[in-house]
């Protein structure tokens, strides 16, 4: 930009938005700035001082001194913490380190930096910030979140992965899930065949074995932190084999034994508690908790680890993974018929529900379902 004189008085603006008012220094106070000049032919940087006397500016240095109508000279535009640079005719140039000295000198001098220079800098500012900003929360959320989350779901006591999974159960009790119309003989049934499988590499998971009626969640199953599983009724009825259901609880104690569903927790709750904490309701997060559990979806990850513990864990008891994909194959089946005949009667209701991938909406929860059957399928 040019350090422009306004005609007819001592104000200078190259200012778009100038108003016209004279921008003389305010008392009239001698303005000097520190400066580094270079005289165009060499490389040796001279320390100098700048001042202002009327339209001319005083460069004063050792064995240097020139003086320059402020008209002639160019300034340029502020970037940061860059130094701004006076250029002078002949290729010599400053450069001003002292901001708000600089400031104050072209405020004298009624300069002032236009309103696009000013709108440039904010906007360089801004952009710069929220670029900063997305790569942080983008790295934090990629690689921090779930690092910090798997190391805290094994932290969990175990007292705490009890309350939260009897108190998960009690809420699918409430809204989705009823007793079991299994006899309790055959619950007993699978309860054992489950119980006699060795886990790999004599991991020892806890967990207990509930069955119930899935109601509208159809055949399903499920581990809550705790290593509480749940297998409805329907799921039972789907299998051709109890193979295919131990498959399935091998799967699932996978996902136990991974904490897979306290890790999806913690991360949610991290989300939440940072958004709430910024919206200024965090007791809504504490209250939210089990709701989040139900929501929280397993990463593409997270189920080729249960599937891959799920096949060592079959083969280690002689039973082909293959069990696994036919009752996914069978999974998937039933629910895209449920879909579909839901879609008939209700095409808005299913469709925000599969949006939101409400409960017991199995492939949402257990995305990539055909990888996973072709994977099992090797897995021989
Ligand atoms: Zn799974």
């Amino acid at each position: 930009m040019r350090w422009a004189k306004k005609p007819p008085t001592f104000s200078m603006s190259i200012s778009p938005s100038d108003t016209g008012t004279p921008k003389a220094a305010p008392g009239g106070e001698a303005v000097i700035v520190n400066a580094t000049y270079f005289d165009g032919r060499s490389a040796l940087a001279h320390a100098v001082t700048l001042s202002l006397a009327g339209d001319v500016l005083q460069l004063r240095g050792h064995g240097i001194a020139r003086d320059d109508p402020v008209t002639a000279l160019r300034v340029s535009e502020p970037m940061g913490a860059a130094p701004r640079l006076i250029s002078f005719p002949g290729g010599a140039h400053c450069e001003v380190r002292d901001h708000a000295g600089m400031a104050r000198m072209l405020a004298a001098t009624g300069f002032e930096d236009g309103l696009v220079v000013r709108l440039q800098r904010r906007w360089r500012w801004a952009l710069a910030s929220v670029a900063v900003t997305l790569a942080v929360v983008f790295a934090g959320y990629h690689w921090g979140l779930p690092a910090a989350s798997e190391w805290l779901a094994f932290q969990m006591p175990d007292a705490a992965l009890a309350r939260m999974g009897s108190s998960t159960l009690d809420v699918l009790d409430r809204i989705a899930l009823s007793p079991s119309k299994l006899p309790a003989a055959r619950q007993q049934q699978l309860r054992d065949a489950f119980a006699l499988l060795a886990a790999p590499g004599g991991a020892q998971t806890r967990y207990t074995l509930h069955f119930r009626d899935g109601g509208t969640i159809g055949a399903n199953a499920m581990a809550l932190p705790d290593g509480t599983l749940v297998v409805t009724d329907q799921l039972v009825a789907l299998a051709a084999h109890d193979e295919e259901i131990l498959a399935v609880l091998t799967h699932e104690l996978g996902h136990v034994q991974r904490r897979h569903g306290l890790r999806m927790l913690i991360q949610g709750s991290i989300v939440a508690f940072v958004v709430s904490f910024y919206i200024g309701d965090v007791s809504s997060v504490a209250a939210g908790l089990p709701t989040l559990l139900l929501q929280a979806r397993y990463s593409r990850n997270h189920e080729t680890e249960a599937d891959h513990f799920g096949a060592a864990m079959l083969k280690a008891n002689g039973i082909s993974p293959q069990r696994l994909a036919q009752m996914l194959e069978k999974l998937e089946a039933a629910h895209r018929a449920k879909a579909a005949a839901k879609s008939d009667k209700d095409k808005t209701a299913t469709e925000s529900q599969a949006r939101r991938g409400g409960i017991g909406d199995y492939l949402a929860s257990h995305p990539a379902t055909r990888e996973r059957i072709e994977a099992l399928n090797n897995a021989r």
